[in-house]
């Protein structure tokens, strides 16, 4: 992955902004650079593309009357928490990788401080996203385990799906997200992948290029909510960020953390290796939110290579 440095920054994010209940409507910046307004909840989108695979900040401004609010989208409803004191609050959606292009509605929920409710919906319309395929060779135990791994990989599967079922309230991160690891990235989200010319898999993280035995590092602050040996996935570690939000690091050598430990942005949560079902060293890099698999890495080149980024405003 190549990019100029000097251009990472949110000026890529697509933003829409939406006054709440027939409200003005305000256009500006995440940095809130914002013209004269009418009162009233302000909700704004931001996003880098409305694609399969991205995901969609949802930040609220408060006047004041919002008591609470939550965001309904693909199925999934998100709690915006609540930031600066209340002054506005925020959630994560995403889009799934596999998520069909078309028309869909976002409905915002508001409950007032008098009881009141609001609803603001948005119509949205997610663009097609083509994702490339490539050819693996891997050992036949991978393409088709033997069947005395099956009730292993099918109980793995359904301890992962656990894990990432349970939805911590409130964010835990801390600040941008930071990659796990400087190393270049495959670039390969979302990839079609044929093993031994079979359609087996449509890879759903990131690869990075991490030599054997390098320190992993805990993209943001959270909570370990699994840290396992897994048939497929080799040594994994996944974080809860809180809200929804998961990252899981895969194929590693060695697990550094505990499940329920809590960590900080930058700890080594582990060592890079090539277990589970691997070609050779590389971390697996992947994120989920509300359980839409999610780009870590930018689409455009001169994007940030870390599509979460977009939360930075929430320090
Ligand atoms: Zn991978």
């Amino acid at each position: 992955m190549t990019g100029a440095p000097g251009r990472r920054t949110g000026a890529v994010l697509g933003i829409v902004a939406v006054g709440a209940a027939g409200l003005g409507i305000l256009l500006g910046s995440l940095a809130g650079q914002a013209t004269p307004q009418a009162p009233g909840p302000v909700l704004r989108l931001s996003f880098r593309a409305l694609q399969p695979g991205e995901p969609v900040l949802v930040f609220l401004e408060s006047d004041g009357s919002v008591r609470s609010a939550s965001v309904s989208f693909l199925g999934e409803t998100a709690e915006l928490e609540p930031i600066n004191g209340g002054a506005a609050s925020f959630a994560l959606v995403g889009i799934d990788v596999q998520a069909q292009p078309g028309p869909a509605v976002m409905m915002v929920k508001i409950v007032k401080r008098g009881g009141a409710l609001e609803n603001v919906r948005k119509e949205l319309l997610i663009a097609e996203r083509k994702f490339p395929s490539t050819k693996l060779q891997l050992k036949s135990e991978y393409v088709t385990p033997p069947a005395s791994a099956e009730a292993r990989i099918k109980r793995e599967a359904e301890l992962v799906a656990l894990a990432l079922s349970v939805v911590t309230p409130e964010w835990l991160g801390d600040g941008p997200f930071v990659l796990p690891h400087p190393a270049p990235s495959w670039s390969n989200f979302g990839q079609r992948r044929l093993n031994n010319n079979v359609l087996q898999s449509l890879h759903t993280g990131l690869d990075l290029r991490v030599p054997l035995g390098e320190p992993i590092r805990a993209t943001n602050a959270g909570r370990v909510a699994m840290a396992s040996d897994l048939y497929m996935g080799g040594k994994t570690v996944i974080i809860d960020h809180g809200l929804g939000v998961f990252s899981t690091y895969g194929h590693m050598s060695e697990l550094l953390v505990k499940r329920g430990e809590a960590v900080k942005k930058g700890q080594t949560v582990g060592l890079c290796g090539s277990t589970g079902r691997s070609t050779g060293p590389h971390l697996h890099w992947a994120f989920k939110i509300f359980g839409a698999r999610v780009n870590a890495e930018g689409t455009n080149p001169l994007a940030s290579r870390i599509s979460l980024r977009i939360n930075c405003p929430f320090r």
